[in-house]
């Protein structure tokens, strides 16, 4: 493993080694003091055990020389606070190169027990070295299995002082205890291998799991701030259709009366009027969307659906016919009141006649069938065209903000249409057609309470 230079990426390598060093660390720091008063409190009873015999001397200078060692770690992590340990990625290179050196001056006065003293102690006294050095070696290699180098460097003297003063011996005995050590020693440092790998592996998922959900997070932050642009964009469209057809209404009076005769009047009149209309529904888009941002919910009453769809059409009477398109209507639903924002609904029908509008641009047959029918509790809307059809490789991503293959498209229609019927409890998806062009559909629960109350 390479250390790059930090950055502040969560999946960058440095923030991944450091967390994978935390984990080592806090592995270790766990068992650190108790590992450390074994170290002592066995070096105790190796020097109580040799107390009246010719090597006591030597066997008080190795002790000392535990005790002293095993002391200092033990001091020095307790000083520490290490269950909040966050190294930085170099002093934390520095923690695993002084965790070694502490291992191996451990290790190494453990393999020298063996060494030192074997031959000379009596049977007991072999015993008790032997148990004190497969307890060492078992206790340390489990200890610092999060850091195999530690593992090694602890554990390796032992085993290979205990071969040694083994095989040094001659011993017929003791040459096949060297075989079940080296057994041991191989099965042990294999488990700490694995253990490393397991350790490594589950902190890097770990991090990646916490990287995606922050990435999650993120785009759930950005895809509010498409929303809002795509609200933003949506209402500049849909103000600047009524504010158009007023100014329209505004100039041809102006025309008018620079010429004032008395049949003009009347036309004047009803241009003037035919304004005022225009900017009392862009007051009404306003107003709705005050309430929507205010009370968080579409305002709703109830409308017929047949009736909004016919509207649709007026609305775009100009557009369909520059364009050449013929429209067939199909409202046979019986229940098509449903409660929901007159504005919006118009929104969503008005999207998608436009689009079906612009998917015919190159096509000489150019027709729509909008039907309204019932299905259950359900009235559904189609809008289907004759045109070039949904691009395959936009189908997945078509209601998505921003997604668009017009060269002046903006992406927000469909989007916007989507966040508007789910937001009336209902559905929006799209189907290709058999013979051309491509179907979109649209259900709103049906209003039970409607027959009584018609307002549309
Ligand atoms: P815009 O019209 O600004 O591109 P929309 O969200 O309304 O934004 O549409 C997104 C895209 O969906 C369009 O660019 C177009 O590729 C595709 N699309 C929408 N309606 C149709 C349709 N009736 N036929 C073919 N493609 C369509």
């Amino acid at each position: 493993m390479t250390l790059e230079k930090d950055n502040r990426s969560p999946l960058s390598a440095s923030h991944q080694i450091e967390r994978l060093r935390a984990e080592q660390f806090s592995h270790i720091a766990r068992h650190t003091p108790g590992v450390m008063l074994a170290n002592i409190c066995n070096a105790t009873v190796f020097m109580a055990a040799s107390w009246d015999r010719p090597y006591r001397i030597a066997a008080l200078c190795w002790g000392a020389l535990v005790i002293a060692i095993a002391s200092f770690v033990f001091l020095r992590r307790k000083t520490r606070r290490t269950s909040t340990y966050r190294p930085a990625a170099s002093s934390s290179r520095r923690g695993v190169y002084r965790a070694v050196g502490y291992a191996a001056a451990l290790g190494s006065c453990w393999g020298a027990l063996p060494l030192l003293f074997l031959d000379q102690a009596s049977v007991g006294g072999k015993l008790l070295i032997a148990c004190l050095c497969s307890g060492m070696l078992g206790g340390g290699a489990f200890v610092l299995a999060s850091i195999p180098p530690a593992a090694a460097a602890f554990s390796g003297p032992i085993a290979l002082g205990s071969f040694a003063a083994l095989l040094a011996s001659g011993d017929r005995d003791y040459l096949l205890t060297t075989i079940v050590l080296a057994v041991y020693s191989a099965v042990l440092m294999r488990a700490v291998w694995n253990y490393a790998e397991g350790l490594e592996r589950r902190v890097k998922t770990q991090v990646e799991a916490e990287s995606k959900a922050s990435e999650r997070l993120a785009r759930l932050h950005a895809s509010g701030l498409h929303a809002l642009g795509g609200m933003a964009s949506g209402l500049a469209h849909e103000i600047a259709q009524p504010l158009a057809a007023a100014s329209a209404y505004v100039e041809t009076s102006k025309r008018l009366l620079r010429e004032p005769t008395s049949e003009a009047l009347p036309l004047v009149e009803r241009n003037l009027q035919g304004a005022s209309e225009q900017i009392g529904h862009v007051g009404d888009i306003v107003d709705r969307l005050r309430h929507f941002l205010l009370e968080g919910k579409p305002s709703s009453s109830l409308v017929h659906l047949r009736s909004l769809i016919e509207e649709a059409c007026r609305a775009n009477r100009r557009a369909l016919e520059n364009a050449n398109v013929r429209v067939h209507l199909r409202l046979e639903a019986t229940k098509d009141a449903v409660q929901a924002d007159r504005v919006q609904i118009t929104q969503v029908l008005a999207n998608l006649l436009r689009n079906a509008i612009d998917a015919m641009e190159g096509v000489s047959d150019r027709s729509i069938m909008i039907a309204c029918v019932n299905e259950d509790d359900w009235v559904r809307v189609d809008v289907a065209d004759s045109g070039a059809g949904v691009d395959e490789g936009v189908r997945e991503s078509l209601f998505e903000p921003f997604m668009t293959t017009k060269p002046k498209g903006m992406g927000v229609g469909l989007a916007m249409s989507r966040s508007i019927v789910e937001a009336h409890g209902g559905r929006i998806w799209m189907e290709p057609n058999a013979k051309a062009g491509s179907t979109f559909s649209f259900v709103l629960p049906c209003d039970r309470c409607a027959e009584a109350s018609i307002t549309t």
